[in-house]
């Protein structure tokens, strides 16, 4: 048998099962394979029937003596069974399944695993899987050793599963090693057949252990040595024209630098040294630049900018969002406002560079130096000929596809790609190997941390209260955050703050006196600009609004967040909402409003109100509730580990580790064709992921 069989070529397998494999995503013998179990279950003690009593879970093996259907008066029917061996005789009851009887009939021997139970002074065994035996020594699958649980969905049961694993498992002796010798043996992993052998039925729950370890190994050295050699592939490219920064240019810098109406805070200056260095190579950058909402990013990004013009090179700055796209446009301008440089803003609404008739737009864009818009730039018919630095705002997986695209163009622009996401160190590791990171890891000295409370049911109606009288006496605007827009059927959702709901109750109850707007994600695009405009010139007092208030929105008279059903955020994510007020000189405030009052939702948002740092946030939501949790992974594309956990920090800089060791001893990945397919595998839905 192949591996790479499709999964229709299974013996003995239904069509209905291949169906419901295929559901599962598993469509090669390959994919079953790697069907990895979430758990075990231990059935490897036999029992002696004399000592009953003695164990909980247990396996008997035995010779079928009698048995017996019996129907109740209430229609119920009783199926017992009795077996024997030679330390006993036990008699093993289940409950409205007739059909056992009618199996069992046709055998002499069965294997049965489950929970020993006292009742009525007599132990008797509660069946939890059973196997019909041939003869007694019979190889078991599902009894008498520890089995794999598997997550099932689409009325797939574990027990088909485990049935074809066992059965695949049993007649593949060529998986193929992918990782060298050295590795396995530095690093004291299983080779790969043991380790997919004892991932699925294990010969001891640490053997289980290692097997994982291998596999989450293998994953992690995948993702971490596609990474290095993406990095060796970047930095053997060349930038079209090399920038300087010469005597004069510096100067200029400084007294750019000199002119902004504050002090840039230590960590700011280190990234612009970091990027600087980048941007005088005639390698292109690829810099990956981390600080918390707030930490001041857009400034940095100025200054790279600002570098480049001097150099006669353009800029393009990319924001994910219209709105986010017009603030850059705003603060670019402004910084610049005493320099001769050019910023044009190009998104689907505004006309800058649209309006100029095609064919002379190629000539007219390359007025500019800084050219700002969301993605669809690259989709343009800009002429990036000019173009030496491209920054890309909030976007993590700028890069494969989105570089393909430049080079199509025949650019290599430096890369600076920044985020305010606090992305956890183990994350960074893994998912961000091909990059070079900046992290702005301090705030700007006069900024007031933001004032953060958790708000319990029955307080309420005081936090409205004290808002109200703040609204009144400093002027200051609230947002007010609700998780999703429309009222969901589902019961578990119904507690949940719909945004329009809530709009409209506030608008008529809570917040009469105030001007009341509403924010959500179904508005065009042209509509939430303009609401948001509205609100930073103050048309609203007050924007209800779901989570889409974009990362990064800078309105400093918001000084007060309201966040419905807090609960039903990531911390990371909530963390990113504050940052949304506390840009202004007052001071700020965040209310938690939650109707859970389940403990460890109110310690988790309790820890929330007394920490500001994202990363640290994030670390506790990866640790207490798993990679899905924090900082909405879907939402931005990450990655998903199958086998590995982002938890897990010392295996990942194992492998990190093992890779620079495959890196200095083996340049050629040729070498390793099975590493090599790995790699490719990897590459090909990774750019499917972006
Ligand atoms: P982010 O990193 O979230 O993009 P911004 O660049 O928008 O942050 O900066 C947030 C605010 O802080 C802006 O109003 C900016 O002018 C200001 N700022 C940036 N750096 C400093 C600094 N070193 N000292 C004081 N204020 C700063
Ligand atoms: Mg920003």
């Amino acid at each position: 048998m192949n591996l790479h069989d499709p999964i229709n070529s299974l013996l003995k397998t239904s069509v209905v099962t291949i169906k419901k494999l295929k559901k599962l995503d598993i469509h090669d013998f390959w994919d079953l394979i790697n069907y990895i179990p979430f758990r075990y279950e231990d059935y490897s003690k036999t029992l002696n029937i004399n000592k009953v009593g003695e164990n909980k879970t247990v396996t008997i093996k035995g010779k079928i003596e009698d048995l017996n259907n019996i129907y109740t008066r209430r229609r119920f029917q009783i199926q017992k069974v009795q077996i024997s061996n030679k330390t006993g005789k036990i008699e093993i009851t289940w409950f409205n399944q007739p059909y056992l009887i009618r199996l069992f009939k046709q055998y002499n021997y069965l294997s049965i695993s489950g929970d020993i139970e006292k009742l009525l002074n007599t132990y008797t065994l509660k069946p939890k899987e059973y196997e019909v035996l041939e003869f007694l020594n019979q190889k078991t699958i599902h009894t008498g050793r520890i089995i794999p649980i598997y997550s099932t969905t689409y009325g797939l049961s574990s027990r088909t599963i485990r049935e074809k694993v066992f059965f695949l498992i049993n007649n593949l002796e060529n998986i193929k090693e992918t990782l060298p010798k050295e590795i396995i043996k530095k690093n004291m992993l299983f080779n790969i057949l043991k380790a997919y052998k004892e991932i699925h039925f294990p010969s001891t729950l640490e053997s289980a252990r290692k097997a994982k370890e291998r596999l989450a190994f293998d994953e992690l050295f995948t993702i971490q040595l596609t990474s290095q050699l993406t990095k060796i592939e970047w930095s053997k490219q060349k930038v079209r024209q090399k920038l300087n920064l010469n005597k004069i240019n510096r100067n200029k810098v400084k007294e750019f630098i000199n002119n902004i109406p504050f002090k840039l805070t230590k960590a700011q200056q280190r990234c612009i040294k970091e990027i600087e260095k980048d941007l005088v190579s005639e390698n292109p950058m690829n810099r990956f630049l981390q600080g918390d909402v707030g930490s001041g990013k857009t400034i940095v990004a100025a200054i790279a900018s600002y570098i480049t013009s001097l150099n006669n090179k353009q800029t393009l700055i990319m924001a994910p969002t219209e709105i986010l796209a017009n603030q850059h446009y705003k603060t670019i301008t402004s910084l610049f406002k005493n320099l001769p440089l050019k910023t044009a803003l190009q998104t689907s609404s505004s006309k800058t560079i649209k309006e100029i008739k095609k064919g002379e737009q190629i000539i007219k864009n390359q007025q500019y130096d800084i050219i700002i818009g969301t993605q669809a730039l690259l989709n343009k018919k800009l002429s990036l000929k000019n173009v030496s630095l491209v920054i890309i705002d909030e976007q993590h997986r700028f890069g494969v596809h989105q570089r393909a695209i430049l080079k199509e163009k025949a650019v290599n622009p430096h890369l600076l790609t920044m985020t305010a996401t606090p992305i956890p160190r183990t994350v960074s590791l893994t998912l961000y190997g091909e990059l070079d990171m900046s992290i702005i890891d301090e705030m700007p000295k006069e900024r007031l941390s933001i004032k953060t409370y958790f708000v319990p049911q029955g307080k309420r109606e005081n936090a409205y209260k004290w808002i109200t009288k703040l609204m009144k006496k400093e002027k200051i605007q609230v947002f007010i955050v609700c998780p999703i827009i429309e009222e969901s059927e589902i019961e578990t959702m119904k507690s949940v703050k719909a945004a329009k709901k809530e709009f409209d109750y506030l608008k008529n109850n809570v917040f009469n006196a105030f001007k009341v707007g509403l924010l959500h994600g179904k508005l065009k695009s042209k509509e939430k600009n303009k609401i948001m405009s509205d609100f930073k010139s103050k048309k609203y007092d007050i924007l209800v609004t779901t989570p889409v208030v974009e990362v990064g929105i800078d309105i400093s008279n918001a000084c007060v967040m309201i966040i419905e059903a807090a609960e039903r955020f990531g911390l990371a994510q909530l963390h990113q909402l504050r940052g949304r007020i506390g840009r202004g000189k007052k001071q700020s405030y965040c209310f938690l409003f939650t109707e859970k009052q389940e403990k460890p939702i109110i310690s988790r948002l309790k820890m929330f109100t007394h920490t500001q740092n994202g990363i640290k946030l994030a670390e506790y939501d990866l640790k207490k509730r798993g990679p899905g949790e924090i900082f909405g992974i879907k939402q931005h594309g990450y990655c998903n580990l199958k086998v590995a956990s982002f938890s897990d920090l010392k295996l990942i800089e194992k492998t990190k580790k093992a890779v620079y060791y495959f890196m200095k001893n083996n340049k050629d990945i040729k070498k390793y064709p099975e590493l090599e397919k790995k790699v490719e595998n990897f590459k090909v839905n990774k750019i499917a992921r972006d």
